[in-house]
């Protein structure tokens, strides 16, 4: 075991010293704090999240929306966690999904301040929708996973993250259950809704750098669950794929500090863009015959 330990420890230091080391040969002195200013990485820096690094058009990527307005397939995951957690709860009665959802959101007191306010302004209809989509989503992940004592569901309201030393840079992430412990081998849970492909596995990367910085240890591995395909992904957590995610870190990084400098990628992802009004390329290839915008779509569409 201690000798397991150590070598999660190890992949967490290299994860680290690779991470700052390209960081500083990418930025030079681009995203470094003012001496003597406490750093604001919201205001000032670059703080990457799981929906941005897997943003396929760097311009996109570079320039986020920010316009978030919950909905209900937004709401739904937190709302579910925090059920799933007073289920395993003996402070709290409910001793089904559907109670537990009612508690939460009725109570409100373990979601964020502004999922919080949300959900109390939500009519009766708009409440009956959340509580049915959390129910589902409860449901159908504990039906995959399964619900017995090991497994410790995640806090919604909060998420893991770390800040680069000395740089204007946060990498932040969030897991949906994890199973062990630092010392003995974390196995984090990540629910996954898409349809699947090559970025479930840089999502699976990108949460275990993340994780693997905060606590200083590399987890065992990240299991990807996907109850509308039922299946159960196991990820291995090694060199590999904290490289994986070390370097896509770095590239994301790259384009959101030279914004002006990202490039426009087209691609059906267009058609939902909040720049699209602006993007010469992008109104392009929609407006390009099917075939003829297949052909300059990038390669993973
Ligand atoms: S419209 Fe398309 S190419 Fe332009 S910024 Fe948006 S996603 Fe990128």
């Amino acid at each position: 075991m201690a000798g397991e330990q150590a070598e999660r420890r190890r992949l967490a230091d290299e994860a680290a010293a690779r991470l700052i080391a390209t960081l500083d040969v990418v930025l030079g002195e681009r995203l470094v704090p003012e001496p003597g200013v406490k750093p604001d990485r919201y205001a000032d820096g670059v703080v990457v999240n799981g929906f941005g690094l897997l943003e396929r058009c760097p311009r996109r990527a570079a320039h986020p929306a920010d316009d978030f307005t919950e909905t209900v397939a937004t709401a739904r995951r937190r709302v579910a966690l925090a059920a799933l957690r007073r289920l395993g709860d003996d402070a709290s009665p409910a001793a089904d999904a559907a109670t537990a959802v009612d508690e939460v959101l009725s109570e409100r007191t373990d979601l964020a301040r502004n999922l919080a306010a949300w959900v109390e302004q939500l009519d009766r209809a708009g409440r009956a929708a959340v509580a049915a989509a959390a129910i589902t989503w409860c449901s159908s992940v504990q039906r995959l996973v399964g619900s017995d004592g090991s497994i410790r569901w995640a806090d919604p309201s909060s998420a893991s993250h770390w800040d680069v030393p000395d740089r204007l840079v946060r990498v932040s992430a969030s897991y949906d259950a994890v199973r062990g412990g630092v010392v003995t081998g974390e196995r984090l849970l990540l629910v996954a809704d898409g349809a699947g492909g090559p970025s479930d596995r840089l999502r699976a990367a990108y949460l275990a750098l993340v994780r693997t910085l905060g606590t200083r240890h590399a987890p065992l591995r990240v299991t990807l669950a996907a109850p509308s395909r039922g299946t159960m992904e196991r990820i291995d957590v090694d060199e590999d794929l904290l490289t994986l995610a070390v370097d896509r870190v770095v590239e994301h990084v790259v384009v959101r500090a030279d914004r002006d400098a990202a490039a426009p990628r087209p691609g059906r992802w267009c058609a939902h863009c909040h720049l699209l009004e602006l993007c010469d390329e992008g109104r392009s290839f929609l407006a390009a015959p099917a075939d003829a915008a297949a052909s300059v779509a990038a390669p993973d569409t």
